[in-house]
C-alpha cells in the first residue's frame, strides 16, 4: 500500500478540470490500488459502468473454503479533504433518506470506505472501513428537504452520523499515515461479523448498547448502562420493557465474546 497520492493527482489533472471529478478520480484510483478487502483480503473490485450504485464489491473468490451462496460484499467510498478538518467530519453526506433507510432495512446497505487525504502534500492520512452491520437506524440523520427553489426540491437526504456508529464497527486500516497490518483489519472484521449477527431490529439494539459501553471505563456495572435507559427508550420508543432488553443485549455480548461477566451485576470489556 503506497499513501502517496502525487501520480493520482497528475494523471486525474490531464483528464478533468473540475476539482470534484479530480477529487473523485484521484481517490477511487488511489483505494483500487491500494485497498483491499477486509474479509479476505482480495483486491477490491470496481464497479465500472455509470449506474452503478455502489463503487467497489468483492465476492471473496481467493478464498479457499467453500462459499455461501450470494457471498459479495459491496463498498461506498466517502472522501473528505484535510481542510477544513483533520480528519473525518462528524457528519458524513449520504444518499436519499427513505432509499438509504430501505436499504437498512433490505440489508443491501453498503459498507463504507472513509478515506482522509491530505490534497496540498498529496497523500492519503486515514481510512476506515465502516461494517454495514454497524450501522442501524441511529446512526442514520435526516436532512431537512430541499427548498421550493431547488432544482430537486422537496428531496430528502440523509447523513451518516460516525459518532453514533459503535467503535467495534469503525475499523481502521490508516491511521495518522501510518498503516494497520492486514491482519489486524481482517480480525477486526470478522469479530464484527459475529458480534453483529442477526436481523435489523436485533442488530440495532445490540449496537446501541455498544455505543453506552463505549463511553465507560473497561470495567462497569450493569446500573452504569441503566443510567442511559431514558436515551434508549428515545432510541427505541415501542418498548416499555428497556431494562429486560439491556439485560439481554449484555447477555448476547457476552456470549459473542465482546464482553466478560466479573461477578452480579459488574462486566468487562475484553480485548480486540
Ligand atoms: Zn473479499
Amino acid at each position: 500500500m503506497d499513501l502517496d497520492l502525487s501520480s493520482y493527482f497528475s494523471q486525474a489533472m490531464r483528464m478533468y478540470n473540475s476539482s470534484s471529478q479530480i477529487a473523485r478520480e484521484v481517490t477511487e484510483s488511489w483505494a483500487r490500488d491500494n485497498l483491499y478487502c477486509p474479509r479476505c483480503g482480495s483486491p477490491l473490485q470496481q464497479y465500472k459502468d455509470n449506474t452503478k450504485v455502489y463503487d467497489f464489491y468483492c465476492n471473496h473468490s481467493n478464498q479457499i473454503f467453500v462459499l455461501l451462496p450470494s457471498s459479495k460484499d459491496d463498498f461506498q467510498l466517502k472522501s473528505t479533504k484535510s481542510f477544513p478538518h483533520n480528519y473525518f467530519p462528524s457528519r458524513i453526506m449520504g444518499a436519499e433518506y427513505h432509499t438509504t433507510v430501505r436499504s437498512l432495512r433490505e440489508g443491501t446497505f453498503p459498507s463504507l470506505i472513509l478515506l482522509h487525504y491530505n490534497p496540498y502534500q498529496k497523500e492519503v492520512r486515514d481510512c476506515l472501513f465502516i461494517h454495514r452491520l454497524s450501522v442501524t437506524m441511529n446512526s442514520i440523520g435526516r436532512r431537512n428537504p430541499l427548498g421550493e427553489s431547488a432544482r430537486r426540491r422537496n428531496w430528502v437526504g440523509s447523513e451518516i452520523l460516525l459518532n453514533n456508529i459503535p467503535e467495534v464497527g469503525r475499523i481502521e486500516v490508516i491511521q495518522a499515515g501510518e498503516i494497520v497490518p492486514t491482519e489486524t483489519v481482517m480480525n477486526q472484521w470478522t469479530r464484527v461479523e459475529n458480534i453483529l449477527k442477526g436481523d435489523f431490529e436485533k442488530r440495532g439494539w445490540i449496537s446501541d448498547v455498544m455505543r453506552v459501553i463505549d463511553g465507560m471505563q473497561e470495567t462497569f456495572t450493569l446500573e452504569d448502562v441503566y443510567s442511559y435507559e431514558s436515551g434508549l427508550e428515545d432510541l427505541h420508543p415501542d418498548n416499555k420493557h428497556i431494562k429486560d432488553k439491556i439485560r439481554q443485549q449484555l447477555q448476547i455480548l457476552r456470549d459473542r465474546g465482546y464482553l466478560k461477566f466479573i461477578s452480579r451485576g459488574k462486566y468487562q470489556k475484553l480485548k480486540k
